[in-house]
């Protein structure tokens, strides 16, 4: 059965009970995807609408009630490669919160049912995992379960024992309880996700080039953790670096006694088992507030997922007043936070051309609210990464946006491929009105459009020329620069320089101060420095530290010019094909004239600020993460770039270094280690700057 059977009854034509209906039957249908395939098919922000929404008409239609999965503890069938557990206590799932109007009404519901006593609340991550029940007889670890139904789990003790965090005998402390039943959730770290992910691309690369078709790659770390686990083979389970944070007792005989459940953490934590460093315990419900507001900023600053948090009221004794709900008790709550994935339609493949000719294709999504915008445009890179994704047109795709991370499709969801779908075909023409042919030159990933009257090109060369890192013109963005070009005043960058108020008034929208600020933007610009000029030029492969460097050396364009491929080659940080580039870039006619025409009009070609510095970092990356005491992390990225080198905004195999402040971001610390990239605190950044050498 494919989910599109159980959803007949739509939102709006059918009654409430036929809804309600459809409702329980897409959600089980659901249910099993996830939690016996981990395979998930619809995002879980897409899932958690659902049994909103059953929850909701449950609510007004009391009497319409029957076997429902709000009243249950979400599972699919037990798999038959694993034995059942029965659970002697049962594991429950939790109520969530998404709104604060309902943890508040979460707080008056605990408040009443404690009859207005002070409450403690621990606040905890609410880890985005698989629940794991863990049993120790004599200190000993006898077996794991998986949560399952709640009364009846699968024995996936073999699988655990490889997790290497998961104590397998207890520290022999005075008052072991004789049976000691833990519960926590098991994880797949992000570092360890992102090796499973690349070894993945990698052999997908394989895959296709020996002509076979890729294989899913794992989409999200909760996704991977819990299909890592449930494997018949453990040596599988060992191979991908699970680990574990407890959280919970579940059934105990014999021990000491506990009053509150931060007792119980502080009893694990001393008999080895690992405990999560950011619990807090706090008195008021603002307090709770600002835990959860902080995470949620926060959550990538970890090295593992979050979805939430968790409000537990510390108090065991009035945990025993408040009791449970037939699947959740009425003690706790998750604070779920924003989506970060989300599935929607692809509804086409387009390709853009850059500045240099180079295309992209980028996906065109139904537009989705994702990571706090919504999103309807994602790149897709280049037609590899298209085929190695292996998305189409018409495909429901998962769509990720983490933190200020830009969107990304991760894959699709093959089971919900259209029926006669075929694989995305990189086009032959350039889409402009040209309709060039592209062409993929041997052992390059990019195509391109080689077409150097392309009009795309010309148009994103100009907005390139007034780009930030480039003359940097405030108001010709994007948008003014496709309403000019259309217009016809502009056939190239320099051709700005002599618009004029009347031809800017003419078009829609434009009125005198809109135009005379853009003209006095452009004027202004006049006088930015060589290396500013040099790179809006848009030579291929000439970036600003090249740029720094040759303005540096030659001191004005007009002996840039004029230089020999050999003594622009014999720049440091330059090289051989960049100078290549250049050469060939003033050797072309049209090239030459927009450089007159911007003489002519009064830009300054001899601007030159040396840079003090030494120029140590010349050819290195240095990323910075998080902040350094004495550096706002511009002012540490421009020490690097003052000393020659490069500070990209993100870690990859090629970084020389990662230079780690407080709060860093998480996914850039995880990739460093997964790639072993040197990490370097603010001393060794120091030193970094003082040598250009990692310190010894
Ligand atoms: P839940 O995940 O919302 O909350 C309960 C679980 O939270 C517990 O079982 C435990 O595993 C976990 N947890 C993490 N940290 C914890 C902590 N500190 N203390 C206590 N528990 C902690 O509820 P659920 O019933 O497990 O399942 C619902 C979740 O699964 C939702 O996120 C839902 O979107 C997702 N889901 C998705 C699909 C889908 O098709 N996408 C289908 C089913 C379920």
């Amino acid at each position: 059965m494919a989910a599109d059977d159980v959803t007949d009854a739509s939102a709006g034509d059918a009654s409430p009970t036929d809804r309600m209906e459809a409702l329980r039957a897409r959600i089980r249908y659901h249910n099993e995807r996830y939690y016996a395939d981990d395979a998930p098919e619809i995002a879980d922000a897409e899932y958690d609408a659902l049994v909103r929404e059953l929850a909701a008409l449950e609510q007004q239609h009391p009497d319409a009630a029957g076997a429902s999965p709000t009243a249950e503890v979400g599972a699919g069938a037990l798999s038959t490669a694993f034995a059942p557990v029965t659970h002697r206590v049962p594991m429950t799932s939790l109520d969530n919160a998404m709104e604060d109007a309902e943890l508040v009404a979460w707080g008056e519901r605990v408040a009443k049912g404690l009859d207005g006593a002070a409450v403690r609340y621990a606040c905890e991550l609410k880890i985005d995992g698989l629940a794991m029940s863990l049993r120790y007889e004599h200190g000993r670890f006898v077996q794991a379960a998986t949560r399952g139904d709640g009364r009846v789990g699968e024995d996936v003790t073999a699988n655990v024992a490889t997790i290497e965090t998961v104590p397998k005998l207890l520290a022999d402390v005075a008052g072991l309880p004789e049976v000691l039943e833990v519960r926590g959730e098991v994880y797949l770290p992000i570092a360890a996700f992102e090796r499973l992910k690349a070894a993945k691309e990698a052999e997908n690369a394989e895959r296709l080039a020996a002509g076979r078709k890729p294989e899913p790659v794992p989409v999200n770390p909760r996704n991977a953790g819990a299909g890592s686990l449930r494997q018949k083979d453990p040596s599988i389970t060992a191979a991908r670096g699970l680990a574990f944070w407890s959280y919970q007792l579940g059934e105990v005989v014999g021990g000491p006694e506990f009053a509150t459940h931060s007792d119980t953490l502080d009893f694990l934590r001393t008999l080895g088992f690992p405990v999560n460093p950011e619990i807090r315990v706090v008195d008021t419900l603002e307090d709770v507030y600002a835990f959860c507001r902080h995470w949620q900023e926060h959550r990538h600053d970890l090295g593992y997922e979050i979805d939430g948090a968790v409000v537990k009221v510390d108090s065991l004794a009035q945990r025993e007043v408040l009791g449970f709900t037939s699947r959740a008790p009425r003690w706790a709550i998750a604070v779920k936070f924003p989506p970060e994935e989300r599935t929607t339609v692809l509804r086409d493949i387009q390709v853009s051309v850059g500045r240099t000719g180079r295309t992209t294709p980028f996906a065109v999504l139904e537009p989705v609210f994702v990571g706090g915008s919504t999103v309807s445009m994602a790149t897709l890179h280049n037609e590899d990464q298209v085929r190695l994704k292996d998305v189409r047109p018409g495909d429901t795709v998962v769509v990720r946006k983490a933190g200020d991370v830009i969107p990304e499709v991760v894959g699709p969801v093959l089971s919900l491929r259209p029926e006669g779908s075929e694989p995305w075909e990189f086009p032959k023409l350039c889409p402009c009105p040209l309709k060039t042919e592209l062409v993929r030159p041997e052992g390059e990933a990019d195509t391109r459009c080689v077409e150097p009257e392309c009009p795309f090109q010309r148009d994103q060369r100009i907005i390139y020329f007034g780009s930030r890192g480039a003359m940097d013109i405030e108001g010709l963005g994007e948008q003014t620069v496709l309403q000019l070009s259309d217009a016809g005043f502009v056939t190239d960058a320099a051709d700005i320089y002599s618009l004029t108020r009347d031809q800017l008034m003419t078009l829609p929208k434009w009125g005198t101060l809109k135009a005379d600020n853009l003209l006095a933007a452009i004027q202004g610009s006049t006088t930015r420095p060589l290396p500013k000029l040099l790179t809006a030029l848009g030579i291929k492969g000439l970036g600003p530290s090249a740029s720094e460097a040759l303005s540096r050396r030659f001191g004005s364009l007009d002996v840039i010019m004029t230089a020999t491929e050999d003594d622009l080659a014999a720049t440091d940080g330059v090289g051989p094909v960049i100078a290549g580039s250049i050469v060939r870039w003033f050797a072309k006619e049209p090239n030459r004239a927009m450089v007159e025409k911007l003489r002519a009009a009064g830009v300054d070609f001899g601007r030159v600020e040396v840079s003090v510095a030494p120029q140590v970092l010349v050819g290195k990356a240095v990323v910075v993460t998080g902040t350094l005491d004495g550096f706002t992390r511009e002012e540490a990225e421009a020490a690097i770039k003052d000393r020659g080198g490069k500070s990209p905004g993100s870690v990859s195999a090629k970084t020389f270094a990662v230079v780690v402040g407080a709060e860093p971001g998480a996914s850039k610390v995880t990739k460093a280690e997964a790639l072993g990239v040197p990490m370097l605190d603010r001393d060794g950044f120091l030193h970094l700057l003082a040598t250009g050498e990692l310190p010894g």
